[in-house]
Order: structure tokens, then sequence, then C-alpha cells
């Protein structure tokens, strides 16, 4: 077929580039535009290749949060990209709905036969958050029960449901009522998880295995025994690995890190998401023990009915296939561990020279840095000030001088916490790391000065009153190893 249509996408990015952030302000997010313009990230990335984002006049830029955890095997991963080309110059028959797409029977037994755990059929979605509404759906139909158990400070997406099991109350605020029968159970904590179960009216715990939210980490063995508990009280559990799937702790699953000597983590559910897409076409999938699938889809009358449109399209299979031999390809699990270990043991050699590094929380790549008050005089009152200010204020200071001084982007760990949390694509290589620990060395050697609340300050109001533009001129490398 040939096309005459005028749509020349090149041409269209051509005549506009630059007016991203004017766009934004103007008819998307406005806040979020002053946001990205106050911390200086307001940059204006063309072009992307494995862990690095180049901007429009050339340079290049460490990416440590890669898409929120969505490109873990690298941006543009050429398997993924031709994969991708390929269905697209096929001309397949996508969605047509009433029929069986080979592609998703395909996904579907690729990801049973990567995780096994007893878990039969997979159910796919377009996102996170619909991996969660899926599992509180299922899990209230097949147990009969109300009530969803979630951990405080716990992140499964913002929808209306997923939002209820939210541990955040800055997510929370103004969206009340929430869904009736959410309960909050303190984290880490079995004999807390045993009183709420006990009341007999759970449907089921949905728990991220590693929080994304500071990245808060269980201690061994509360995965296991937290699933055997619900079993006992006829609970169902549903491992929310939305952002820990796909190597990203350094192995497949999180949980295939969580067995323990009485027995495996028994999940009922297992939510996919984020990396599956690889980083190009968004798409989830929820794994599901047969006897719950069997209760919910139960008569030829409810074969749908839990569905929605888009839910297994040709793209977003395909990106789902190639992405899990991107993952072979990239021998991602492993340089997850040996990556993520190196930056651990680099950032803890620091300790001893900045007062104010607290903790290393690291799973592979998924790497938490937590701050605390510092001893030392005139440190405790640059601490109180910017706590004073804002609660998050002093991660900022941390990731806001990364972009600045060193290109390296990466965020603060939830609301009200002293982390900076790292979640680079999990094909970082040695120099990767070693421009990170270089740039963290600085950033912790100029907030160790007394003068660095006011050198915060200075910056923030600077970008908040002229922006960045720093895009347009030539490249400087100073910044760059
Ligand atoms: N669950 C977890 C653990 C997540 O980290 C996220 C997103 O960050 C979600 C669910 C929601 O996923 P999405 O943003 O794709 O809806």
């Amino acid at each position: 077929m040939t096309t005459h249509s005028r749509f020349n996408l090149k041409a269209l990015l051509e005549s506009n580039a630059g007016l991203g952030h004017e766009l934004h302000a103007a008819h998307v997010n406005p806040r979020f535009a002053t946001v990205l313009r106050t911390i200086g990230y307001d940059r204006d990335y063309v072009r992307a290749e494995g862990a690095h984002l180049f901007d429009r006049a050339g340079h290049r830029y460490l990416d440590f949060l890669g898409g929120y955890a969505v490109c873990n095997f690298g941006r543009n991963h050429p398997t993924i990209r031709r994969a991708l080309e390929d269905a697209l110059s096929l001309d397949l028959a996508s969605m047509v709905q009433f029929e069986a797409p080979l592609l998703s029977g395909l996904l579907a037994a690729e990801l049973k036969r990567r995780i096994g755990r007893g878990l039969d059929h997979v159910f796919f979605t377009n996102s996170g958050t619909e991996g969660v509404e899926a599992a509180i759906k299922f899990a209230k139909c097949a147990t009969g029960r109300p009530a969803l158990l979630h951990a405080p400070k716990a992140f499964h997406g913002l929808s209306s449901g997923s939002v209820s099991l939210n541990g955040c109350d800055s997510f929370r605020q103004g969206f009340a009522p929430f869904l009736p029968g959410c309960r909050q159970v303190a984290f880490n904590d079995l004999a807390a998880l045993e009183r709420e179960l006990a009341k007999g009216d759970v449907a089921a715990f949905v728990i991220e295995p590693i929080q994304g939210k500071g990245v808060n980490i269980h201690s061994p063995g509360y995965l296991a025994e937290a699933s055997r508990l619900c079993h006992r009280y006829g609970a169902l559990f549903v491992a929310d690995e939305v952002q820990t799937g796909l190597g990203r702790t350094g192995s497949f699953l999180a949980i295939d890190q969580e067995d323990d000597a009485k027995g495996p983590v028994e999940p009922d559910m297992v939510i996919l998401s984020k990396a599956l897409s690889g980083g190009y076409v968004p798409v989830g999938a929820v794994l599901v023990k047969g006897e719950v699938w069997r209760k919910v889809f139960t008569t030829l009358d409810r074969a749908i009915v839990h569905s929605s449109t888009f839910h297994q399209g040709a793209l977003a299979m395909t990106a789902g296939l190639a992405s899990l031999a991107a993952y072979d390809e990239t021998s991602a699990a492993e340089n997850a561990r040996r990556m993520g270990a190196r930056i651990k043991a680099g950032v803890e050699a620091m300790k001893p020279r900045f007062e104010m590094i607290r903790e290393v929380r690291q799973r592979g790549l998924m790497i938490g840095i937590e701050f605390g008050p510092p001893k030392s005089l005139l440190l405790k009152a640059n601490w109180a000030a910017t706590h004073a200010m804002d609660k998050n204020l002093f991660a900022q200071a941390v990731v806001v001088p990364l972009m600045e001084d060193h290109r390296i982007l990466c965020q603060v760990a939830g609301h009200n916490q002293d982390v900076v949390k790292l979640i680079p694509p999990l094909v970082i290589d040695d120099a990767d790391v070693d421009w990170f620990l270089r740039a963290f060395e600085s950033v912790m050697t100029s907030l160790h000065k007394p003068t660095a609340t006011v050198g915060l300050l200075a910056r923030l109001g600077k970008n908040a009153l002229f922006g960045q533009r720093r895009e347009s001129g030539e490249p400087t490398e100073a910044a760059q190893p």
C-alpha cells in the first residue's frame, strides 16, 4: 500500500525543536514544568542509547532513573527495536478481540517458564496499576472477602483502587473515599500481619518485595513466612513485582531471593509491568494460580468478565517477548548484582568522611542512599535549616547538583524521606559506576561544607527565576568522564 500522507515525524520534531518545555507548560502540566525548571531538570533530550541520554547540543547524561525502572535493558535496545520494526512491517492483525493471539500465548508461556511457582494463567494489562486493579478484583472474587492489606509507604499505582493501597498520605490527600476494607499493616512485622489476617475478612495481602518509596527491604524470611501466614488464614498473597521484576534486584523476580529454609515464597499472583515494555510499549502481566483464576472466570459467559480493549496488542506482546530476549542477551540480573555491589561498596567507603551518609540499602540495581543528621554543630544547623524549609529538601540538595554539575539523572525516593534512589538501566558498566561515584563524592564534599544550605537556596532561586536552557550552546565535556 502506498501512502500520500504529508505527516512527517522528523520534520515535525525538527521544526519544533526546543519547544518541549514551553508546550508542556502551556498545554500539559504547568506545575510539573515549574518543578523541572526549579530543580534544573528542564533539559531537552533528543536521543537515548543504553544508560545514556543526549540533549540537543550533544551533552551526554547518565540515566540513573531508567524511566522509573522501565528501561532495564537500556534505552532503544537493538533487539527490542528490531522486533517492533518487524512487527510493524508484517502488518499483523492486532486487537481483533474475538481471536486467540499467537503472540500473547507465546509471551504467557515464556513468562510461566521463567517464573514457575505454580502460576498457571497470565492476564495481560497496559500498566502496573491495571495489574494491581486486576489482582484486587481477582482476590475479592476468588475469596469472597472484602478486605485488602498493604504496607505503610507502599506504592501500587494511583488509580482509585491502587491508591487505596498506597501508604503515603501525599498521594491520598484529596482523593477520599477510598476502597472500603483497605488496611495498613506494619512493615516487616509478622505478628501484626497475623493479627490482621486472624480477623478472617482478608482477601489479599498486596506487597512490594522491596518498597519503591525509600527502597525499604524486609528481613530475611519475612516474605516467605508472610505468604504462608496468608494461606493459613485463607487470604491470598500478591507479589507486586512491577518495579522489582525482570532482573532489577539481581534475579528475575525479587522473591527469587526470598525463599527460606521452611520453603519458597508462595504467591497466588505476581504482577509485572515496567521493564516488560522494553521502554517502548506499555504492557503488564498478572500471573495467577489456576485455582484463583477458575473462581473468577467461572463459566463461558464470564470468559471475559475482566478484560480491556488494549490488553494484548501485538506491539505490546512483541515488546514483552523481545524484552525477555534482551534480559538474556544483556545478562541483566548478573550485571545488576555486580554493578549494584560496586555502587554500594563505593558509597559505603565514603561514610567515614561524610557523616550525613547513614545507610545504603541495595539489592542489585535498586539502591537507596539514606542520609541522617550530622554530629558536628555547624552541619547540624544546616540540616535543621533544610528540614525546617521542606522535609524533602536535603535529598533534593543531592539530586540537583548531581544533574546540574555532573549530568546524572536520579530521584528523591518518596515523600518526607532523606533518601536518594538509584534505579539505572541494568546495562550500566564500570565507567558509568565510576562517573556516578566521582560525582556523588563531589556533591557530598560540598554538602558537608557549612555554606551548603545557602548554596542550595541560591541555586534553586536562580533556576526558578531564570530557568536553565543549558542545552543550547556548545557541548562542554567538563562534566563527562
Ligand atoms: N506497583 C509498583 C510496585 C510500582 O512501582 C508502580 C509504579 O511505579 C506501580 C505499581 C504502578 O505502575 P504504573 O505506573 O505502570 O501504573
